[in-house]
């Protein structure tokens, strides 16, 4: 079968230029996939959300919001209107209410005589396992609020979190919420200079730490990072932090300020477990985040309370078809990602669920290690992205084969457009192994920092799913496909993603800068969300992510999606990785340029495989889309959570000096792609 055919819009067809919508800036859509998988009979018929809700949300959004809001949520006192949208784009969603996170997240699931459930299975990189019970990971939040106000943080101060994954992670972000405190998370593996500027943006006082963790089998430092960043000369002012808190994690040695930095175990350890939560406005700013910084410079991304464990609860509940009794969850993401926010942090635990953290890597201390972890807690929801799933095709079947994966019963996707071919590996390998009826449901979920939650995804017990595709806005999301002019595209045409309605789990702002805020989402269309990324409609009228507008390629007038080429690539036996981006070129305007990652065995196939490679995109594709080069690479550039940052591959592509890598998770790939190009 082959896998892709050409669709009636492929370039230079009359079609193409007698549409309106296919010039300009709109995108063409090359790639068509025609395979459908319906739920099973017995997984739709226990389903925890079946079709009816969509219509429920169309009919009335905010009224369909505010009923989700007071199921999930436990409200200190009652919102008197769901949506005031009377000052776009500023959102207030349950205005009036107030709830505490943390409450909802620990405290009444106890009351609710749950306080035995586990809520935290955590498995250290080196091997070590700790659990934690609801009820005692509501008397750690508890201690941790007591201790973080006994160091003066009150109700709106900022609290910069630079941890591991590892449980006080989740305890500290919860004692903040639970005293209205702001936290803002940075990624662990960012340098002394990024945790300083993140700090000085948002004024913190207090900075939660550890010594540092396991990468590897290898200890790896944190508090360096942090003693450095606070001794620097700032940009401005100097910084505001007055004590730093250290968790304990690996032993290694570390300097120690007087006076300001304290040993968890002393201060949260010796700290009362009495603590009475109190409501907060729904509209109480809970976090600030900075996007990953996969296209440029990250923003502080603000994200207030109500609206947002509404939209994350719910999403949770009826994406991953949580059955809370019985479930094992196991999301694989850093809680410096937001994914790490919404999805270990808030939303499982809101929802009284049971789930695996894990500190470590993937391949420590073997590349079986996930699929051993699964094994031993009997995880039944995986949620981890498409740069995991192509490493672990990249290892091969053989290694999650000899694992008993039986229990997995919902899969999920997030980060990036999962190609089609990586999507039915997923199926294949990880969500039908032992004796199954049929193969685990696969939820691609599209959602980004500012979204706070999930936005398009199929429901698993309703949506019929198809590889590659995130599909179908959730109930509720008002997500659409436009033209440069902002009108709806039809089905088969692609063009830009937008969100034409407000969402309880919205960005609030940028922090500290409004204006930032209206100029980057609300400037493209006025009255619509501008995601920045570019999508196409197919027949169904099903949603297709194609990656970034700014990395759409223009060769010869066409418009061409990254995403496409890439799949197409990835479709091929040899082929692990690719990464496609559009080159400036004197005849064509861009050229499509390549760089891929061969599987292990291809390795050595030389100069052919690249004849070899261009010519299976023309096949799958059309020969529009044939990579003018194709650069073997044995690595590429990608932030902390995993995405690919396409810039710095333009870079050298176009031949300059590759731009701002900081947010890079390693930084020595740039300097191997350069060394095996020169060979
Ligand atoms: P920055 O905004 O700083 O460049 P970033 O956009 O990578 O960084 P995130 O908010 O973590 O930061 O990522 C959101 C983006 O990830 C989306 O805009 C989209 O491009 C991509 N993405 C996330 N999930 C999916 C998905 N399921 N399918 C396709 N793309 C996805
Ligand atoms: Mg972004």
């Amino acid at each position: 079968m082959m896998r892709f055919t050409m669709s009636q819009d492929t370039p230079g067809s009359t079609a193409t230029a007698a549409n309106p919508t296919q010039q300009g800036d709109a995108l063409e859509n090359l790639l068509h996939e025609n395979r459908k998988f319906a739920p099973s009979e017995d997984f739709a018929a226990n389903a925890v959300v079946g079709a009816e809700v969509y219509a429920e949300a169309d009919a009335d959004r905010p009224a369909f919001w505010a009923k989700q809001a007071r199921e999930l949520l436990t409200w200190d006192k009652d919102f008197t209107q769901a949506l005031d949208w009377s000052n776009p784009p500023f959102a207030k969603w349950f205005v009036g209410g107030e709830v505490n996170a943390a409450y909802n997240a620990l405290d009444r699931h106890v009351e609710n005589g749950l306080g035995d459930r586990v809520a935290i299975y955590f498995e250290g990189e080196p091997g070590d396992s700790r659990a934690y019970t609801y009820a005692e990971l509501t008397e750690e939040v508890k201690k941790a609020a007591n201790a973080f106000e006994s160091l003066g943080v009150a109700k709106g101060d900022r609290v910069a979190v630079y941890l591991p994954m590892i449980p006080e992670a989740v305890i500290t972000l919860l004692a903040c919420a639970r005293i209205g405190a702001v936290h803002s998370v940075v990624f662990g593996g960012f340098s002394a200079d990024a945790l300083r500027s993140r700090i000085e943006d948002a004024e913190a006082k207090l900075v939660v730490t550890a010594d540092g963790t396991y990468r590897r089998g290898k200890p790896s430092a944190l508090k360096p990072a942090v003693d450095e960043a606070l001794s620097r000369e700032g940009d401005g002012n100097g910084h505001t932090v007055q004590n730093v808190v250290v968790v304990k994690r690996n032993g290694q040695d570390v300097d120690w300020t007087e006076g300001r930095d304290h040993w968890w175990a002393d201060t949260v350890g010796a700290a009362s477990a009495e603590h009475t939560a109190v409501g907060h406005d729904s509209e109480h700013p809970l976090f600030i985040l900075y996007t990953s910084g996969t296209t440029g410079k990250p923003k502080g991304i603000l994200h207030t309370t109500g609206g947002y464990l509404t939209q994350t609860a719910y999403t949770h509940k009826a994406v991953f078809d949580l059955h809370p009794e019985t479930d094992v969850y196991w999301c694989t993401a850093d809680v410096g990602w937001v994914t790490g926010h919404s999805y270990v942090a808030y939303a499982p635990l809101i929802n009284g669920a049971t789930q695996v953290m894990y500190e470590g890597t993937p391949d420590s201390p073997h590349q079986g290690r996930w699929w051993e972890i699964v094994q031993k807690y009997k995880v039944s929801i995986l949620y981890t992205a498409p740069t995991a799933i192509r490493t672990f095709m990249k290892w091969g079947r053989d290694i999650p084969d000899k694992y008993d994966l039986s229990s997995i019963r919902v899969l999920g996707s997030v980060g990036e457009p999962i190609n089609p071919e990586a999507w039915m590996w997923y199926r294949d390998v990880i969500g039908n192994s032992g004796a199954k009826q049929s193969p685990a449901p696969i939820v691609d979920t599209w959602w980004q920092t500012e979204t706070g939650a999930q936005m398009i995804a199929p429901l698993p017990g309703v949506t019929a799913t198809k590889p590659g595709s995130a599909q179908v806005p959730l109930p509720g999301i008002a997500v659409d496909v436009v033209d440069e002019n902002g009108a709806s595209v039809p089905n088969g045409h692609g063009g830009f993603l937008v969100i034409r309605e407000p969402w309880p789990a919205m960005l609030r702002g940028i922090w500290g800068d409004p204006e930032r805020f209206k100029e980057t989402y609300w400037s493209r269309f006025e009255t619509m969300y501008f995601a920045g990324d570019g999508a196409k409609k197919d027949e169904d009228g099903d949603i297709w992510l194609l990656g970034r507008v700014d990395d759409v390629m223009n060769i010869s007038g066409h418009r061409l999606s990254t995403t496409e080429i890439e799949s197409a690539l990835v479709s091929h036996p040899a082929v692990a990785e690719a990464a496609v981006v559009g080159a400036a070129d004197e005849t064509t305007g861009q050229a499509v340029v390549a760089f891929v990652i061969l599987r292990g065995d291809a390795v050595d196939s030389g100069d052919e495989i690249v004849q070899d490679l261009r010519n299976h995109v023309g096949k799958e594709i059309g020969p529009i889309a044939k990579p003018k080069i194709i650069l073997v690479v044995p690595e590429l550039p990608k932030t902390r959570s995993g995405k690919i940052m396409r810039r710095l591959l333009k870079d050298v592509a176009e031949g300059r000096e590759a731009g701002d890598a900081t947010t890079l998770a390693d930084n020595t790939v740039m300097a191997q792609i350069a060394a095996s190009l020169k060979k």
